[in-house]
């Protein structure tokens, strides 16, 4: 009898559960391949860090083949570039893919809402090379100031689009790193500007606003200045220009308006809403029995609200448990799970040991959120490799 053949699309927090899950479930009744255009996994969620050079890139990537069993998958390092579903096939770079069972967890891009300037002028990957972009940027930057002969005031503006959690995370660490750099390249303190700038009323729309108003007050504290309710409407060479007319000079922009699903979802012709699939309760794109689509590149309308939940590692992660689940009852003849989030909290860094979040329906702050949120960048690491994988690679909580 021929084996099945499984392709999992994407190395990230869906690709990567799936991938131990279906070893370890299925094992070799089955052909896996997973496809990722590194040969390293990245946590997504820890790329603020390194960004900002409070984190070496390093401490955020593990090689893929230190964490799978290469025996009971294979692993391909290329790039997708489209799924032919009709053939039930995957176009690599270099090379197809034929498939039985499809997982694509191919992750996010950038959302620009059509602002024009956002790819040539702004930094906008969150992956581990667009983050030693943005460090190595901000510091030669801070180095050529001093030996600029006008001494632009913009060399050493940072404006950060998007008050959401990763712009806010983004700051907490750069403005916890700015004595330091200050420090380092002999730049008056007050030289430095830091701007976040936020379209809607508020910063963190939809979040605590009591938690909110700790953030901004401590972001404030180290110097940084929002600008709510200001949609930036272009960006240039030189800076953004704001809907209210203002302008505002920078050599760093970082984007972090928030994201689209996979630009591939909608290269192969999927129907969907900003690149993401409204999936089955089975995590089917709907008409397709065979493919899974999970992560950033699947969109699951929260009917309580009847808005699409946020695109999480958190909902990755568990979406990638109930497909792994139900791959295997395909195989074996069994009844395919229905996939409901089981949201635990939110909880964001804000740089050195500040943290914000709410976990059930306890608030954090300070402390005990900064405690809380590196038990979470851990508990992932243990769901992926077990305690050996935390002590390799976890953080310290203290
Ligand atoms: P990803 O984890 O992004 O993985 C996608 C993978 O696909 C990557 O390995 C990528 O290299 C690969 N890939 C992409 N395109 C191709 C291609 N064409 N060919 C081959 N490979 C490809 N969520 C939380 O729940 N909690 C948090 O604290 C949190 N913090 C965040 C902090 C930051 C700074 C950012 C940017 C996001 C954060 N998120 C957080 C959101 C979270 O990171 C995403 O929701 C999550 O990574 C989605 O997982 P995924 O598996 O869909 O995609
Ligand atoms: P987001 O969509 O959550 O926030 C983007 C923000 O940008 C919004 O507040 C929006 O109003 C603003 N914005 C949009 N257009 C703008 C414009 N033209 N000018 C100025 N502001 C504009 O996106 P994100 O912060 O990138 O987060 C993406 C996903 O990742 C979310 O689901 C988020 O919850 C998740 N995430 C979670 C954490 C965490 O839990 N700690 C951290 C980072 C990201």
């Amino acid at each position: 009898l021929k084996k099945p053949n499984i392709v999992i699309l994407g190395a990230g927090y869906g690709g990567m559960i799936t991938a131990t899950r279906l070893t370890k479930q299925i094992g070799h009744d089955a052909n896996i391949t997973l496809v990722n255009k590194h040969d390293y996994h990245y946590q997504t969620t820890w790329l603020h860090e390194p960004a900002a050079g409070t984190l070496s890139p390093e401490r955020t990537r593990m090689p893929i083949n230190s964490v799978l069993d290469l025996n009971k998958i294979k692993f391909v390092k290329d790039e997708v570039q489209e799924i032919k579903r009709e053939e039930k096939k995957v176009v690599l770079s270099n090379g197809e893919l034929e498939y039985d069972y499809l997982v694509v967890g191919l992750g996010s891009e950038a959302e620009t809402f059509g602002v024009p300037g956002v790819h040539e002028h702004a930094f906008s990957k969150w992956t581990v090379n667009g983050a030693r972009e943005v460090k190595e940027h901000i510091e030669y930057m801070f180095a050529k100031y001093n030996n600029s002969p006008e001494k632009k005031d913009e060399l050493l503006t940072v404006i950060v689009a998007g008050a959401g959690f990763t712009g806010i995370e983004f700051i907490g660490e750069l403005s916890e790193r700015v004595p330091e750099l200050c420090a380092h390249y002999d730049i008056p303190r007050e030289k430095v500007k830091l701007y976040v700038i936020e379209a809607a009323p508020t910063a963190l729309p939809g979040f605590d606003p009591e938690l909110v108003e700790y953030a901004m007050n401590l972001l404030e504290s180290r110097g940084v200045e929002f600008k709510i309710n200001c949609p930036i409407k272009e960006v240039t060479e030189t800076g953004v220009s704001l809907a209210n007319g203002d302008e505002i000079k920078a050599s760093t922009i970082v984007w972090a308006t928030g994201v689209r699903g996979s630009s591939i979802i909608e290269k192969s012709g999927f129907e969907a809403m900003r690149g993401r699939v409204k999936v089955e309760p089975d995590l089917r794109a709907p008409g397709h029995e065979d493919i899974f689509i999970i992560g950033d590149c699947a969109l699951l309308i929260n009917e309580e609200i009847n808005r699409p939940y946020p695109p999480t590692a958190q909902i990755a992660m568990q979406m990638a448990e109930v497909c792994a689940s139900n791959i295997k009852s395909l195989m074996t003849g069994g009844s395919l799970k229905t996939f409901t989030p089981d949201i635990k909290g939110t909880v964001a860094s804000l740089g050195g040991k500040e943290a914000i979040g709410v976990v059930g329906s306890r608030k954090l702050f300070g402390t005990s959120a900064n405690f809380m949120k590196k038990m979470i960048d851990n508990r992932y690491l243990f769901l992926l490799g077990g305690p050996g994988l935390v002590l390799k690679r976890g953080k310290n909580p203290m």
